[in-house]
This record gives structure tokens, sequence and C-alpha cells, in this order.
């Protein structure tokens, strides 16, 4: 089956950024849609990035810059996938420009979902909303990148400023907070090492300091030669917060200690967990993908085909498929990428020769086969009356699911039928042929 020589990478953030970049340099057409105005996703709302303290914004701009003057690249920003149709090879696309309302349509070879992540805000939950002054991580990076870190109460610079770690993430049985968001430690230690350029008293409230990575631990090790304190609390016991008269206060058992202490933070930072984006349940739905546990897109193995998914021709690339950083995200969107191109170069791609069929005459229009198809490969043909079910065997893996479930034995895998399976199981049980010759 012949391939289009043309990816959709959907999702303008760093991840998308790179992997578009990457297919272009190739020379391969490539569309990238973001559903923002602006490219550059999360990345674009932080500070600076370790180890060389290079302006987030500058790296993004490069990337937009490159990605604008790029060949093969065609953007479409304000714009999202409202519909896709086909299989590897061959998808018909169509994406709508939000501010338009106009729809365009595109036929492609392959997809990458780059659709990264959220920083999780906990409205309602304690500490957070407690105070003017409690914020999230992701917020004071935003605070910093505008060159306004100032107590949101006061508007006074904060000179005693606590961070909190592992806020919403690790916690096992609390769905969509299992995981460990794996940023947060770093981006906690380097924030805070540099709030000791404006702070007194700069303290990190720690469950565990996960600095792991090229250059991290570096960051880690600065940010204890830049004296700040770090203290582990009692996981099971938190720390508790309150407020008098606009002050707060936080009071946690040191659990390398036993001490009961207590500080009294200007700015409470909360180091809040990576989410799945707004929206991630449709983008699941359009693309047939499934989620793990904590939101996140599942790959097709998690050790041996990280990149790829179960709808052949989608791969999936940086925070998509679980909390990461950028280096990691960037390495990803590269791998999906280079998974992309060389669809594209083969120029055309083999179908499974295990797939279902129909036997029309037996179908009873239940549909029973459509639901329980894991990779969204059966659909009904309603153009026959009654309509009967339809396999598209592009899209088929062949795993046999539809050909259990089906009431009306109107389904057969090609190469696996009844008689074949029972030919192969009589052949395996007969005695062993007598061999051997005669006196010699
Ligand atoms: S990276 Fe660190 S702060 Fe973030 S969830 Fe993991 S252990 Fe907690
Ligand atoms: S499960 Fe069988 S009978 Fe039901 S729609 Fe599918 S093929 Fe037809
Ligand atoms: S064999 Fe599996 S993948 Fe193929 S149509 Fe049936 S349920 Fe879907």
């Amino acid at each position: 089956m012949s391939v289009e020589p043309h990816t959709l990478v959907v999702g303008g953030g760093v991840s998308g950024l790179r992997a578009a970049l990457d297919i272009d340099s190739r020379g391969f057409k490539v569309t990238l849609v973001e559903r923002e105005p602006e490219l550059g996703g999360n990345l674009a709302k932080l500070s600076t990035l370790f180890q060389d303290n290079e302006k987030a914004s500058d790296v993004i701009e490069r990337m937009v810059m490159a990605a604008r003057v790029s060949k093969n690249l065609t953007i479409m920003t304000d714009s999202e996938v409202v519909d896709v149709e086909g299989y590897i090879g061959n998808f018909d696309v169509t994406v709508k420009n939000n501010a338009t309302d106009k729809t365009e349509k595109l036929r492609v070879g392959a997809i990458i979902v780059a659709t990264g992540f959220q920083s999780w805000v906990p409205e309602g939950i304690p500490p957070y909303g407690m105070s003017p002054d409690v914020i999230t991580l992701a917020q004071l990076e935003e605070m910093k990148r505008d060159n306004k870190v100032l107590c949101p109460s006061s508007g006074k610079l904060p000179k005693k400023v606590m961070f909190v770690g592992c806020v919403g993430s690790r916690q096992p049985g609390v769905q969509g907070h299992e995981h460990c968001s794996r940023y947060c430690c770093t981006a906690m230690v380097k924030a805070a090492a540099d709030m000791t350029e404006i702070g007194d008293d700069i303290l990190i409230l720690y469950d565990d300091i996960r600095t792991f990575g090229k250059g991290h631990e570096e960051v880690h090790r600065s940010a204890h030669e830049k004296f700040v304190i770090f203290s582990r609390f009692d996981r099971t016991k938190p720390a508790k917060t309150t407020v008098a008269d606009g002050a707060l206060s936080v009071k946690w058992r040191d659990i390398l200690s036993g001490d009961d202490l207590e500080f009294h933070p200007d700015l409470l930072v909360l180091a809040t967990a990576m989410m799945p984006p707004e929206g991630v349940e449709k983008v699941s739905h359009l693309f047939s993908l499934t989620r793990s546990a904590d939101g996140f897109f599942n790959e097709e193995h998690i050790k041996l085909a990280p990149l790829t998914t179960h709808t052949a021709g989608v791969m999936i690339a940086g925070a998509a498929q679980s909390a990461k950083d950028s280096t990691d995200s960037t390495t990803q969107a590269s791998g999906a990428a280079a998974k992309a191109t060389s669809l594209m170069a083969q120029g055309e791609v083999e179908i499974e020769s295990t797939v279902a069929y129909v036997l029309e005459e037996l179908c009873s229009s239940c549909h029973t086969c459509a639901t329980a198809c894991p990779y969204g490969a059966i659909s009904m043909d309603t153009s026959k009356k009654p309509e009967i079910a339809v396999v598209t065997e592009a899209e088929c893996h062949g795993c046999g699911t539809c050909a259990a479930g089906c009431p009306s034995s109107a389904i057969i895998m090609r190469h696996s039928t009844d008689e074949q399976i029972t030919a192969m199981v009589e052949a395996f049980l007969m005695p062993p042929p007598v061999t051997g010759g005669g006196d010699s």
C-alpha cells in the first residue's frame, strides 16, 4: 500500500517543533497544527533553562524562526484537528481554524501527536487558595520570565521563600496523580538557587530529590552551594499551613532529624504535577489512542516501541506520552520524526496478512465487533440494508477479538480459519511417523 509523503504534527510546543523541523530537514512535507495562536507551548512560559541559563523564549524563538523559513513545513496556528479517517499511509485529516471557522482537508501518511501537558493547579485544595502568596512553580516561572517576582499580596520582593515538592504527584490510588512528574525536582532546585539572588532564606521541603539526567545533579549541588536549605518531610504527616493576619506559617516534622519545624514564608511555591492537557479525551478519541492511569497516551510497548502507538502510523512524542522534561521530550520527538520519515522514504507499507473479514450473509448488524475492536478497524456500512460490518484491512492488527465476540460467527480470520486451526491441531496430535531403513 502506498504512503502519502506528508506528516501531520499535532502540537506546536518544543516536541512538535523539534519533530516538524527534523522532518522538514529531510526534505519531506510536514504540517504543524497548534490550537493556540502562538507556537512554543509550555517551554515559552519558562524563564531560563539550566545549565547555561539561556532564556527559554530565545530557544523557542530560534525554533519558530527556523520553522517559518523552512521549505516543506506549513504552520497552522489557532487550529485543531476535528476529524481523522483512514489508516497508515493514507489518513484524511480535517483541520479547523478556530479564528475563522474554516476547515481544510489534508491527506497525510503519518501523524505525530505532541500535545504536551498542563501544570496542575490545585484549585480548592489547601494550601493553594489560602493566600495569594501561595503559588505554583509554573506561576513563579512566569513571574521570573517577566522579571516580576513579587509577593502577590503586598507587591514586595519575597525575602523568605519556601518550595514544596511532589504536590499532586506520586499519590498512589489517586487517579491521575500516581506518577512522578520527573521534571519538578530539577526545576524546583534551579528556581530555588535563582531565588537566592533576591531572597534571604530559601527553603525546599521535599519528599525525595530525583535530579537524574545529564547536568541535573550539578543544579542540585549549586542550590546547596547557594545555601538553599533542604528539609525532608514525612509523607504520612503532611505539612500544616495556616494564615494569620495575612502571614503564612508552615509547620512540619523533618524526617531526618525528627524535629518539629516552622517557617514563615513570604512566598510559598508548590511544585505541582505535570498533567495531560485539556482536551486529551478528544485527541484520544480522534486518533484511537489509549491512555494510562495518569491520563497520558499509551505507547505500543513501554520498552520496545515507546514512540509508536496501537494505531499504526500514529506516533507520540514528548509529554504526550508521559511526564518528562524538555531534553527527553526533544529526544523522543526526533525519534518519532525519524520513524515518520523512514515510512515516507519506504513509500509503501505492508499490512498484516492475518486480518479479519466479514461474511456479509451471516452478519446480523449487532455492532458487537465495531464496539469491541481495539483498533477501530471495523465500521458499519449503512449503505447496505440491513447494515453490515466492514473491516478496514489496513487498520486490522489480526488480534481476533471481533471473531471471538461475533454472535453470528460472521467473522473469519484470514489464514487462521477454524478449518486451518483444526488441521494444525490434528497434525500435532497424530503419532509420529515411523522412520528409518531396513537391515544394513
Ligand atoms: S520530580 Fe521530584 S518533585 Fe517532582 S514528583 Fe518526582 S520526586 Fe516529586
Ligand atoms: S459482531 Fe458479527 S453479527 Fe455483529 S455486526 Fe459484527 S459481524 Fe455482524
Ligand atoms: S481482528 Fe482485531 S484488529 Fe482486526 S478487526 Fe478484528 S478486532 Fe479489529
